[in-house]
C-alpha cells in the first residue's frame, strides 16, 4: 500500500516576478503572457508521482504587499515548504526577498542565535530567480542567486522560466526532497 504524502507550499515574493505563471506551468502546463490579476491569491493543487512517492500538493500562489499582515503570518505558520521567487530583471524583487525572509523567521519563531544549518533542517525553501529566457535585461547574477540562498540558509538556487517551462519541476522536485527530510528529521528526534 503506497500512501500519498501531502504538502503544504507557499510561494513568496514581489509583484510581477512570476508567482502564478509558475504555479500555472506546474499546474496545468501553461503560460499566458498577459499579466493575472496580481491581487488573486489562491490554492491549486498538483499531483505528483516522484522517487517512488505519491505526492499531493496544496500550493499557495500569495499575492498583495510584502507588508506585515495576520493572514500572511498564519499561511507562513502553517506552510511546509517555500518558494522565494524573484525575477533576474529586477533588482527590486531580489532586494525584497529579504523582507519576506525575515517575516517568515519570525513566523516561524524561529530563534535568531541558531546557526544556518539549523535553519536549513528546519524551514524547508528553495530561492528561485525567475525569467530567465530575459537574460538580456538581466540585473541580478547567476553568482548573486547562489549568494542569497547560501546566506538565507544554505538552501538550494536555481533560475527558472515560467515561460519557456525551464526548471519549473525541477524547483518543486528540489522543495519536496528538503520538506521530506525536515518531517523525518522532526520525526525521528
Ligand atoms: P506574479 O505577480 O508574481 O504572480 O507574476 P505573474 O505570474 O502574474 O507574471 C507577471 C508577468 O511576468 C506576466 O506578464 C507574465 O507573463 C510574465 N512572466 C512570468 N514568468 C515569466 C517568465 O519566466 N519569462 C517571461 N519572459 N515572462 C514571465
Ligand atoms: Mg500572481
Amino acid at each position: 500500500q503506497i500512501k500519498e504524502k501531502e504538502y503544504k507550499i507557499v510561494i513568496l515574493g514581489a509583484g510581477g516576478v512570476g508567482k502564478s505563471s509558475i504555479t500555472l506551468q506546474l499546474v496545468q502546463n501553461k503560460f499566458i503572457e498577459d499579466q493575472y490579476d496580481p491581487t488573486i491569491e489562491d490554492i491549486f493543487k498538483k499531483e505528483l508521482f516522484f522517487q517512488n512517492n505519491y505526492y499531493s500538493l496544496n500550493i499557495l500562489d500569495t499575492a498583495g504587499q510584502s507588508e506585515y499582515s495576520q493572514l500572511r503570518e498564519n499561511y507562513m505558520k502553517l506552510g511546509q515548504g517555500f518558494l522565494f521567487v524573484y525575477s533576474i530583471e529586477s533588482r527590486t524583487s531580489f532586494l525584497e526577498l529579504l523582507s519576506h525572509y525575515q517575516q517568515l523567521l519570525r513566523a516561524k519563531n524561529f530563534p535568531q542565535e541558531k546557526s544556518e544549518k539549523a535553519l536549513n533542517q528546519s524551514i524547508p525553501i528553495v530561492v528561485v530567480g525567475n525569467k530567465s529566457d530575459l537574460d538580456y535585461e538581466r540585473e541580478v547574477t547567476y553568482d548573486e542567486g547562489i549568494n542569497i540562498a547560501k546566506n538565507f540558509g544554505d538552501f538550494p538556487f536555481l533560475e527558472t522560466s515560467a515561460k519557456s517551462n525551464i526548471n519549473i519541476l525541477k524547483a518543486f522536485e528540489i522543495l519536496i526532497k528538503q520538506i521530506d527530510s525536515n518531517v523525518e528529521n522532526s520525526t525521528t528526534t
